[in-house]
């Protein structure tokens, strides 16, 4: 059965369902994840006592391709947050036309309590666990929430020392030094920020009259932030997980990047600092954040923030989700009666799966790729795949979410359809 984040990921879904034409046993099908797998992981921590961690992978749908999808580090994982990641990462890579289905891993803990030698021996532990479930051929992870370039460089050096080979295809996000692609730390806010310039092209709102509040100063917000602000975007206010700061005139963003990256703790992986020490701006809370009166909000945080309690404080007119999942299936409806522009998160934080993909195919090629040429194709194949959600919304009279949806499912129907029914025993 499913469980509440999942029932609410599969409401859009059936709101897509209705367009698209797709038998009944493969739409029922994409309602349930294939596998998902749950793993106890043996740490010895620095002090020689031992501590037990739960991760989890899971596989949501193969059909189009080896499945592909990030590892989350945080408190909050669970195995329906894991499942929901992977069902987006589905429809994600579908709609971006990306040979591979949808996977999502993680384990519950805070990353910030370890050290990195404990967080060194739990990533090897947990590409212990999960090893027979992974491969270049069969589901390939990448970074997510509180995890980075270090970490998928341990989880692949992990995985080539079980397999006796070196296998850099095994994971995408790795450090350059290990086959990593140039562009991959960026590539979720570099297309956002894609896909944002090409969407506003359509409204009468010139960059500089342009103000935009981002939640969430991680690899994904901050990347974004500061391409919308070379690119003249007033960006008012940012936020982590410990607050906020609001500048009506426009922050400096390379100042707050450069805050940011000057405070981290030498000894620790993550930056033990707030954007909210720049003391020169007013604080805000993340709820402060979400109301503002801006004409651009991008929650880049994580899922679940603008819910149907929050939905009508909101100001913006054109929301860019570049978190996996941050509007519930209520709170949608709501952004829908105030005529908000919700530019859905499986089009808009894209740019790092399609990155990812780059990388997989340069590692198993040999052959690397320039920075321009990384940029060029993934503005080329975002841009494209944008256009024609908006054409869908346009053609059909839906929301962009439902387009995206519906693009989405044209395209697993296709495969489901091409695969024969073997699964399904149908005539
Ligand atoms: P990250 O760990 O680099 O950054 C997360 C940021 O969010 C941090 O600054 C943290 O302090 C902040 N944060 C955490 N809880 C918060 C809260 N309650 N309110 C405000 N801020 C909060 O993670 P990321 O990789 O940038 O991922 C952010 C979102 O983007 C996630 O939803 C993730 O799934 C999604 N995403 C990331 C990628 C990627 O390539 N990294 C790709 C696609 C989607």
């Amino acid at each position: 059965m499913s469980t509440p984040l999942l029932t609410d990921a599969n409401r859009r879904l059936e709101r897509a369902l209705k367009y698209v034409n797709i038998s009944d046993d493969a739409s029922e099908r994409l309602k349930f994840p294939k596998t998902s797998l749950k793993v106890s992981i043996p740490v010895r921590m620095d002090n020689g006592s031992l501590r037990v961690f739960e991760g989890y992978r899971v596989h949501y749908d193969d059909t189009r391709g080896p499945t592909k999808g990030g590892i989350r580090y945080h408190p909050n994982v669970n195995m329906d947050e894991v499942q929901s990641l992977a069902f987006w990462m589905t429809f994600k890579c579908a709609a971006l036309n990306l040979p591979f289905g949808g996977a999502k891993g993680g384990i519950t803990l805070n990353p910030k309590e370890l050290s990195k030698f404990e967080l060194e021996r739990l990533s090897r532990g947990y590409i212990d666990a999960i090893a027979n479930f992974i491969g270049p051929d069969k589901d390939i992870p990448a970074p997510d929430v509180y995890t980075n370039p270090m970490i998928m460089g341990w989880m692949m050096d992990q995985y080539s020392i079980i397999n006796r080979q070196r296998s850099p295809a095994v994971i995408t996000g790795k450090p350059i030094g290990m086959g990593g692609s140039l562009g991959r730390e960026t590539a979720t806010g570099t297309g956002a920020f894609y896909v944002l310039q090409a969407m506003m092209r359509r409204f009468d709102q010139p960059p500089q009259n342009t103000t935009v509040a981002v939640q969430g100063f991680g690899n994904a917000g901050s990347a974004v932030a500061r391409l919308l602000f070379d690119a003249g975007y007033k960006i008012v206010a940012v936020s982590d997980s410990q607050g906020g700061v609001y500048a009506p005139q426009g922050l400096d963003i390379p100042s707050v990047q450069h805050f940011k990256d000057t405070t981290r703790c030498v000894q620790a992986v993550y930056c033990r600092d707030s954007v909210c020490d720049l003391v020169e701006h007013d604080k805000i809370t993340n709820a402060e954040l979400l109301a503002l009166d801006v004409d651009i909000l991008i929650p880049a945080a994580l899922e679940n923030q603008i819910t149907a309690e929050n939905a009508s404080d909101v100001r913006a007119r054109y929301i860019f989700e570049v978190a996996n999942g941050p509007i519930t299936a209520d709170a949608d409806l709501i952004l829908e009666n105030q005529d908000i522009y919700v530019f859905p998160d499986i089009l808009v934080n894209a740019g790092g799966v399609t990155v990812s993909y780059f990388e997989w195919v340069q590692n198993r090629s040999g052959l690397y790729w320039s920075l321009d040429e990384i940029h060029q194709r993934l503005q080329t194949q975002i841009v494209a795949e944008a256009e024609k959600i908006w054409a869908i919304a346009q053609e059909r009279g839906v929301p962009l979410r439902t387009a995206a949806y519906i693009h989405a499912l044209d395209r697993l129907s296709e495969a489901l359809n091409a695969r024969g029914t073997r699964d399904y025993y149908v005539g």
